[in-house]
């Protein structure tokens, strides 16, 4: 069949690949340790699920606004203003079918043919594949570990051309936990400015799971001007542990929220009514439940980083947010791809290779999962290390 030069351009999904292969040897009874998960390991919290469950009874079981429905983002549009200090109104937010699926709407609505986005690496699998299907052109930029993954303003600055429409910040990182400090925000900010029609979208679905004292800063709180520049990505999966919820949004000038409202009105239409009751519930119930789940990963990152330290061969720099970390598997030789298929036909441990994000050097490890399988499986990672070193 003759398909689309749209979707052959794209490539599949290295991360759920592993993945796939790794619960088809679950299935047939062998221990295989997963690191390869993104996303949380917990159940979403009972006050959301009651919240969607009351809904549903209460008929909320009908075609809603496509930009979502109107409590939901005011319920957004505070929060933004008052957590973030990014001064949000219902007008500036959409609800989408996950954070994934907003940075999709945004390419569609804002890119044209050629148009670049510069995108830092080690990226997020979706950015670059995305900007494709919305024929731009993905500009990566090449960070260093010793950089601690982030770009750098000079860097910024060379990969700017006249095309150049859009950069994405993703802070915390997936796939490096890396945090950008609030200078490292001005100075990025800094260089934007000096150029008139760059925007910036900053995907903040990590903003919550921090570690070590670091907080997040959002690009858009640096300046009015840069306000006016910033769009932000956001969603409920990975902080409240809703990956299935599918619920997410973006936050924009008015002018592109409508134009993203457009291509829904004519794709997804609203999502799904009753689970836009449980994101309600998320943002204006107790927010202990993230607490929780934050400090449960902040024991499982300080254990990991112990044992991956521990390792003769392995590296990585310390990461602050996020539940991922990035391990340097250079000394064993092997191509990123080709250590995570040995590693798991030989010791049962599933890594998603770097390669997928740009960087054939590593490996990325999820700790969103309980200790025993992190010590099990790293016990198992530095024996394969010690036979191909
Ligand atoms: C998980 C993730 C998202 C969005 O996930 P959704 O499930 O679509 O909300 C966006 N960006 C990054 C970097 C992610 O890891």
């Amino acid at each position: 069949m003759k398909l689309a030069a749209r979707v052959q351009q794209v490539t599949p999904s290295l991360t759920l690949a592993v993945t796939a292969k790794a619960k088809a040897m679950q299935r047939d009874g062998l221990d295989v340790c997963s690191f390869s998960a993104g996303e949380p390991d917990f159940d979403t919290p009972a006050h959301i699920k009651q919240a969607a469950i009351a809904a549903l009874k209460a008929g909320k079981t009908r075609y809603g606004p496509a930009a979502g429905e109107p409590e939901l983002r005011e319920a957004i549009a505070a929060k933004l203003t008052t957590e973030n200090q990014l001064p949000y109104s219902a007008e500036n937010i959409v609800v989408t079918n996950g954070g994934k699926h907003s940075l999709y709407n945004l390419m569609m609505a804002l890119l044209d043919p050629g148009d670049e986005v510069i995108i830092p690496a080690p990226y997020w699998v979706s950015y670059p594949e995305m900007v494709k299907l919305a024929d731009g052109v993905p500009v990566p930029v090449q960070t260093t570990a010793a950089a601690g993954y982030k770009i750098t303003p000079e860097q910024l600055q060379q990969a700017i051309t006249p095309k150049t429409r859009l950069l994405i910040l993703n802070s915390p990182s997936n796939p490096t936990g890396m945090v950008y400090t609030p200078d490292e925000i001005r100075a990025i900010a800094q260089v934007v400015l000096e150029h008139d029609d760059l925007l910036v979208v900053s995907d903040e679905i990590y903003e919550k799971l921090l570690y070590d004292g670091a907080s997040h800063c959002s690009i858009g709180t640096v300046s009015p001007q840069m306000f006016a520049r910033t769009i932000v990505s956001s969603g409920f999966a990975k902080a409240y542990a809703m990956t299935g919820w599918r619920v997410g949004y973006l936050a924009a000038p008015a002018e592109l929220v409508q134009a993203v409202n457009r291509l829904q009105s004519h794709s997804t239409s609203n999502i799904c009514t009753f689970a836009q009751y449980g994101a309600i519930a998320a943002l204006e119930g107790s927010q202990d439940c993230v607490e929780t789940m934050r400090q449960a990963f902040a024991e499982r990152r300080r254990g990991i980083l112990q044992l991956v330290e521990q390792t003769p061969g392995l590296s990585c720099p310390t990461p602050e947010g996020a539940f991922y970390i990035l391990v340097n598997i250079g000394a064993a030789g092997l191509s990123s791809l080709d250590f995570c298929n040995a590693l798991l036909e030989e010791k049962h441990v599933a890594a998603v290779p770097g390669v997928a994000f740009g960087v054939d050097d590593s490996i990325r490890l999820s700790y969103a999962t309980d200790m025993a399988t992190i010590e099990r499986g790293l016990a198992r990672i530095g024996e394969f290390m010690q036979a191909h070193l």
